[in-house]
């Protein structure tokens, strides 16, 4: 195992520090404060940035090159993210479908598909977003029940999805749906489904954190086009398993480069107030950096796996874990040692701190529920890591 970077990997850090360096107008806090933006703005300036980064290659480094690849490791990959979060540049408005779909559709979608889509996937001309889970079926997701009924070459959909990220701003949401009744993972398929069209209506869901990501999506009899089936009738499970595969797949060095900025703003907020010198303040913040070296650690050995050629399997639970409850681990001791300094929003005159913790805080309870919640991560340690005996 080694866990160090090739000279052509360093020589690749230094291209996106440069890159960065000539592109990056203003880091994501200040451009997130600025009280001239809505959320709509937002979304805009994040959909420009995308673009730029497609521009430059920096999207599906990875994938064939017909769509943009260029032959990139996961390496690679795992250096732009984390070059990406230090210089703290805006997401991507296209991760879902971008993380998500495209692969799907690289491999389970027909030519068509992915001339039709990827390419405007890639520009931000168009937003996808997921229509996976439903009021009964999160963890157990086999159990949806949105409804795909044939109509000619066609299917008409009915039903409702939930927790529906980015489901506001979307144009279109790729939809697992029942096609038989009777056949709880044989009977479910895979629809691209236009937003756009009556018989769907996108509702907005406002978080604890006070935004609205979220969206429900309710579909009464939608239409879902006969060619944007993807794979065959019945083969939604198979494909939304390897979609979910890359979702909870490749640790990235992303999840410590983004504690490492907030532990470093905690940091110098503690100086600001001379609170840094207590040695128990000190002690805490010790245990935070060192735990976060511990997770880039266990990520630089997963990357070394991958780019060995093995895949990382079910350890990616391990991962997943780790750096959903140290979030919160994280987010916890700030607020205790911050104090209702933590609960004052940096504005952008940097009132307090680069960290907005009050909104960390809150956001860091979704992360032991999303791509799998840490119980189900702790079932699939269990069975396929631990090889535990399973109750049946
Ligand atoms: C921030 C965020 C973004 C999301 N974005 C999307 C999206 O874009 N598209 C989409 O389709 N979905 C999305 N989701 C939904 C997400 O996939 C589900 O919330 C998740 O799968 C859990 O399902 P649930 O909420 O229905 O909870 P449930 O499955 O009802 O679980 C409730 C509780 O029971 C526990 N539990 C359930 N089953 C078991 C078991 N077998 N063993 C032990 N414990 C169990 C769970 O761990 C949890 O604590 C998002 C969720 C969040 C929080």
């Amino acid at each position: 195992m080694d866990l160090g970077f090739t000279a052509e990997q360093e020589s690749f850090r230094i291209e996106v520090r440069d890159w960065l360096a000539q592109n990056l107008e203003r880091p994501w806090r200040v451009e997130s404060r600025d009280p001239s933006h809505d959320a709509d703005s937002l979304v805009e300036v994040r959909r420009r940035w995308q673009s730029r980064l497609n521009d430059a290659g920096y999207l599906g480094m990875s994938w064939p090159q017909e769509w943009g690849g260029r032959g990139a490791s996961e390496v690679e990959q795992a250096i732009l993210q984390e070059e990406l979060i230090r210089a703290d540049a805006p997401g991507i408005v296209n991760g879902l479908g971008l993380g998500l779909l495209a692969p799907a559709l690289i491999h389970h979608g027909t030519e068509e598909q992915r001339r039709r889509f990827i390419p405007k996937m890639l520009s931000a001309e168009e937003i996808w977003c997921q229509g996976f889970s439903e009021p009964g079926a999160g963890s157990d997701l086999a159990a949806l029940r949105t409804q795909a009924e044939p109509d000619g070459a066609d299917y008409r959909i009915t039903g409702q999805k939930v927790w529906t990220t980015f489901g506001p701003w979307s144009d279109w949401i790729f939809v697992l749906a029942r096609t038989d009744p009777e056949d709880r993972h044989g009977g479910i398929s895979f629809f691209l489904v236009p937003i756009d069209q009556p018989g769907v209506e996108v509702r907005e869901l406002k978080q604890i954190t006070g935004h609205s990501e979220f969206g429900e999506v309710f579909f009464d009899g939608a239409l879902a086009k006969g060619e944007h089936l993807v794979g065959k009738v019945g083969e939604g499970w198979r494909i939304a398993m390897t979609v979910l595969g890359f979702e909870r797949g490749a640790a990235s060095l992303a999840p410590p480069a983004s504690y490492e900025r907030q532990i470093d703003g905690m940091i110098a907020a503690l100086r600001e107030t001379g609170e840094y010198e207590n040695p128990s303040v000190r002690e805490k913040v010790g245990q935070l950096l060192v735990e976060n070296e511990v997770m880039r650690a266990n990520g630089m050995r997963t990357l070394a796996t991958l780019a060995s050629g093995q895949a990382p399997g079910p350890e990616s639970s391990i991962e997943k874990i780790y750096w959903s409850e140290f979030h919160q681990r994280l987010t916890d001791t700030a607020l205790d040692l911050l104090g209702p300094k933590a609960q004052l929003e940096a504005g952008p005159q940097g009132a307090l701190q680069d960290v907005n913790w009050g909104y960390e805080y809150l956001w860091s309870r979704a992360g032991t529920i999303y791509s799998g919640s840490s119980e189900i991560q702790r079932n699939i340690i269990a069975k396929r890591v631990l090889h535990l005996p399973t109750a049946r």
